[in-house]
């Protein structure tokens, strides 16, 4: 294990996360007369909200998730450091991360905390095994695996119920995120996979949208809401409102209806979009400077997006609880661009008191059911059908970030939107296997320095890496898991 120290000589600022709030909040520092580090446990800048279209074969990892280094090569004044950070000394000023063996301690001056936000199960984060979420890379090559992964086992399979579970689909949550990600399972299985297998018909598949809410997207309500169902539903999708999850294990899931009775579903593919939980970074934060933090484990910063009593700390995006502003990328981004300026002005001698509040520009939110169809709410004005998906066309590839992303996404945009093709339908058994693998690995790991481990160190990892990656091993529960 070894301790770094990154020294710097001008005012030194720290940016956690490339996200949407971390990658615009470094951006915007490029022309101040500070040197920034960027510090993130992944290489990449993601488009969260295209990782559907990861899933289900339509674009490629390198379409929606650039190299952070790449983008910001010609920032000189910024260094990308790859990390996990775990622990935030405010009073001293350090942020400490963690990449394999190696810790890193990066000094600050400022700090902008944009760790985002992972998926909620709700206290029942068992169900993860077999509902796996949707917000990472690794996430959604998983589940472009479980899913094509199912029918091709309902191909092989001759029992008839068998067959039924694995051509279930069931995606729980049906805010934008399983809305679109139902849409598109939906169309996969009736446009391309149509006709490509000879023992099922694919385009029988069953696709459920459960949610316990009253309607589907319930943040936009009314008409739009209306619509969305009224779209998914001449998909062919089954939408189940109303229904609790109350077990998920590697072959289906329970459910509670509202008047209390039970029913199960089989079903072999199921994915979670149901809840959102902050960074765990957010409890530490709050600890140390008093801030409240809400359910969601997001920190109550002031008005200037500052933590109490440190001026110098910001805490952006899906981490921050302010006004009730939704986490969305415009608020994530807003907030970055706002934290650097308030940088750039202490710099040039502001006194943080005189800081203007942050203001959130509100752009509107939209969410595409299937190709040429979504809907869009932009304050007052509702859209939705055709001029809503060339709404949500535009403003995705405005987004994406880099010219060679947007060119490459319109392309695998053209091949799924006016063929039955996908470009991306390739899925490998690590993709599927690696997350059981690796939380087997990192079990292992802690018993070991727990000191409950009786095997050598580099024995122990090998050994256990091999039986979790290897098939022949893996438990029938793990294989099904896996879909
Ligand atoms: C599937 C999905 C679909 C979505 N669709 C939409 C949509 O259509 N429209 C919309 O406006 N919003 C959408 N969102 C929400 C939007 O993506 C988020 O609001 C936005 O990404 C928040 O930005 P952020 O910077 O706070 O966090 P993120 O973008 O999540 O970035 C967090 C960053 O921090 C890094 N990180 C996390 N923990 C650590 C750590 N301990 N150490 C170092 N680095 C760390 C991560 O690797 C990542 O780089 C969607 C989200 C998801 C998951």
């Amino acid at each position: 294990m070894s301790v770094e120290s990154v020294e710097a000589a001008r005012h030194r600022v720290v940016v956690i996360g490339s996200g949407f709030g971390g990658l615009f909040a470094a951006q915007a520092l490029g022309r101040t007369d500070a040197d920034v580090t960027l510090v993130a446990r992944t290489t990449h800048h993601l488009f969260q909200p295209l990782l559907y279209q990861v899933a289900t074969g339509i674009l490629s990892v390198g379409d929606i998730a650039p190299a952070t280094r790449m983008v910001l090569r010609k920032q000189e004044n910024t260094q990308v450091l790859l990390g996990e950070v775990d622990h935030i000394d405010l009073e001293n000023g350090t942020v400490t991360s963690q990449f394999l063996e190696r810790r890193t301690t990066t000094d600050f001056d400022s700090l902008i905390v944009s760790a985002g936000a992972g998926q909620s199960y709700f206290g029942n984060d068992h169900f993860a095994e077999f509902a796996p979420g949707m917000k990472t890379i690794d996430d959604a090559l998983e589940l472009r695996g479980r899913i094509l992964g199912a029918f091709e086992q309902a191909e092989l399979s001759n029992d008839p119920e068998e067959q039924a579970r694995l051509l279930t689909f069931v995606v729980v949550g049906a805010g934008p995120t399983g809305v679109e990600l139902a849409g598109q399972i939906a169309e996969l299985s009736r446009r391309t996979l149509k006709d490509t297998f000879r023992h099922i018909d694919s385009t029988r598949a069953r696709v459920v949208l459960l949610d316990g809410a009253s309607d589907v997207l319930p943040v936009y309500g009314g008409k739009l809401s209306k619509k969305a169902r009224k779209t998914l539903e001449g998909l062919g999708v089954e939408i189940q409102l109303g229904a609790m999850v109350t077990g998920v294990d590697a072959d289906g899931l329970t459910v509670k209806e509202k008047d209390g009775t039970e029913r199960r579903i089989e079903s072999q593919c199921k994915v979670w979009s149901a809840g959102v939980a902050a960074s765990p970074l957010g409890k530490q934060l709050a600890a140390q400077s008093g801030a409240g933090i809400d359910r969601a484990g997001r920190v109550e910063v002031l008005p200037d997006l500052s933590l109490p009593g440190y001026p110098n700390v910001f805490v952006i995006g899906d981490m921050m609880s302010l006004d009730k502003l939704p986490g969305l990328a415009q608020v994530a981004m807003q907030g970055g661009k706002y934290a650097a300026k308030q940088i750039a002005a202490s710099l040039e001698g502001q006194d943080p008191s005189q800081r203007p509040p942050f203001k959130y520009f509100d752009k509107g939110s939209m969410a595409t059911i299937s190709r040429f169809s979504a809907v869009a709410k932009v304050g007052k004005l509702e859209i939705s059908g055709f001029l809503g998906w060339i709404a949500w066309l535009f403003i995705h590839l405005l987004y994406l970030v880099g010219f060679s992303s947007k060119m490459s996404t319109l392309l695998s945009w053209a091949q799924a939107f006016f063929s039955a093709g996908r470009n991306e339908m390739a899925a490998t058994e690590q993709q599927v296997f690696a997350r059981i693998a690796i939380e087997r690995l990192r079990h292992h790991e802690n018993s070991r320095t727990a000191g409950n481990g009786s095997a050598t160190e580099q024995g122990a990892a090998g050994t256990d890496a091999a039986a979790a990656t290897d098939n022949s091993d893996s438990s029938p529960a793990d294989r099904k898991a896996a879909g």
